[in-house]
């Protein structure tokens, strides 16, 4: 039923646009994590990185229903969650650094008809109380471009999972991050506060 709603499916349609741009930005997904993506599905808890127990080594990317009365929103969730497919892991939950880096992905990733919509998202991020610690890993991600603008690149290049790095790790590979920047890139925080199904979010 999903597929064939024209909503649903012209947000797909930008899929493989934003998984090559993903992986342009933040280099290639890494297949050392052993999970095979399948397919993007609807759910009443999206968005959010779907396991199956009836395959382990499947996952998909579940967003939420509510997308199919809200075109640019649905885009919005795709990049973001096309992030957290780079390196996935069942018991993850991801650090400021790969959340900044969907934030920032969900704003420039998709081609949003509307022009105005980057700037909806940020006065979102900036106003609505409950997506503030997304604003603060924006803010904490958008100091790296400054120190070097690979630099999530690099870091992956050498760590596949972003969020499995250390504030020593990104300073040898970074030099010009200091000791508070790596800390407050590694901390890992309830992003949504809505239920423990969000916390892969
Ligand atoms: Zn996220």
């Amino acid at each position: 039923m999903s597929a064939e709603n024209p909503v649903f499916a012209r947000i797909l349609s930008q899929f493989d646009h934003l998984y090559k741009k993903v992986q342009e930005l933040y280099g290639p997904k890494s297949d050392l994590d052993g999970y095979q993506f399948s397919r993007v599905i609807l759910e009443n808890n999206g968005p959010h990185i779907r396991f199956f127990d009836r395959d382990p080594n499947e996952v998909a990317i579940a967003l939420n229903y509510r997308v199919l009365n809200d075109e640019p929103q649905g885009l919005c969730q795709l990049a973001h969650e096309i992030v957290h497919l780079l390196y996935v892991r069942r018991d993850k939950k991801a650090n400021m650094l790969e959340e900044g880096a969907a934030v920032n992905f969900s704003i420039y990733g998709p081609i949003y008809q509307s022009g105005d919509y980057r700037d909806k998202i940020f006065s979102y991020l900036v106003t609505e109380p409950c997506a503030k610690n997304y604003a603060d890993a924006l803010d904490l991600y958008r100091k790296l471009p400054s120190i070097d603008d690979k630099a999530i690149i690099k870091i992956r290049a050498i760590h596949p999972d972003m969020s499995d790095v250390k504030p020593g790790d990104i300073q040898r590979i970074l030099p010009g991050v200091d000791d508070g920047l790596a800390a407050q890139l590694c901390e890992k925080r309830q992003m949504r506060q809505i239920s423990a199904a969000s916390d892969r979010t």
